[in-house]
Formats: structure tokens, C-alpha cells, sequence
């Protein structure tokens, strides 16, 4: 069986974010290290454009997070708390993930690309890997 065959059947033909059943195609969760359905979503091309432009969100096309993080798929619960991350400045986004509960390997996998990592955890995080931040380089300020 094909990762796309699998994924329609675990989804039932649905966008596995807004349930949307037209335009849906394999989306690898990154950072991803082998190709399993584990570690894809079927998603639809409104979902993947924004997940992969966040200038072009529609913050009201994904109030779906609210079905969509109580999903039993670790890969499902790691797109919407990433999702829910980016549009935390919202305040029902905020309140969902205050309500998530991801178990710890699940929330690691979560946080693996600093998705919604306040600026200073950005910087820890760089400087723990070894990598030199400039002075006021590219690290957006909350101010
Ligand atoms: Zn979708």
C-alpha cells in the first residue's frame, strides 16, 4: 500500500486539518527522517499553501484546529499545535493550546522546527546549537 493509499483510508478522503475533500495530497511533517504515513498528513492545497506561506494565512480558515487537534494522530496533533502556535496572538488559538495535551515524544516532534518559540528561546535555541546570531538579525522583536 502506498503512503497516499494509506492516508486516504486512515483519513477517509478528508483534508486530515479542515476536512476538506477536494485537492488533497501527501505532506510530509518536517523534519521527517523516513517516509511512513506516521509522519504525513493528507492535506488540501488551501491547508498546505498557508502552511508553507504563513503571509498568506487565513486566520478564519483555520478555526478547523478546533476538530483537528483532538485527533489520535501524533502527525495531525503536531500540525495543529504548530498551526495554533503561529496564530497565537489570536485569542481562541491561544485558548486551544492551553487545552492541548501532547504526550512528550509528540510535543518534541512539535517543537523540532521552533514553530511559536518566543524570540528568546529562538536565540537559546541557535546559540545551543553553535550558530552565531547577529546583533538585530532576523529574529522579529515582540515589541
Ligand atoms: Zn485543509
Amino acid at each position: 500500500m502506498t503512503i497516499e493509499k494509506e492516508l486516504q483510508a486512515r483519513s477517509e478522503s478528508k483534508c486530515e486539518l479542515c476536512r476538506a475533500t477536494e485537492n488533497l495530497n501527501v505532506y510530509e511533517v518536517p523534519p521527517t527522517s523516513n517516509e511512513t504515513a506516521d509522519e504525513c498528513v493528507l492535506i488540501c492545497e488551501t491547508c498546505r499553501q498557508q502552511i508553507e506561506n504563513p503571509e498568506k494565512i487565513d486566520v478564519h480558515h483555520w478555526r478547523c484546529l478546533n476538530d483537528s487537534m483532538w485527533s489520535q494522530i501524533a502527525a495531525v496533533q503536531v500540525m495543529s499545535w504548530r498551526m495554533l502556535s503561529r496564530l497565537k496572538t489570536e485569542g481562541w488559538a491561544q485558548d486551544l493550546l492551553e487545552m492541548m495535551h501532547l504526550d512528550e515524544e509528540t510535543l518534541t516532534w512539535a517543537q523540532a522546527t521552533a514553530e511559536g518559540a518566543s524570540d528568546e528561546d529562538v536565540i537559546k535555541h541557535l546559540d545551543s546549537n553553535g550558530a552565531v546570531l547577529e546583533a538585530g538579525d532576523s529574529v522579529p522583536s515582540m515589541d
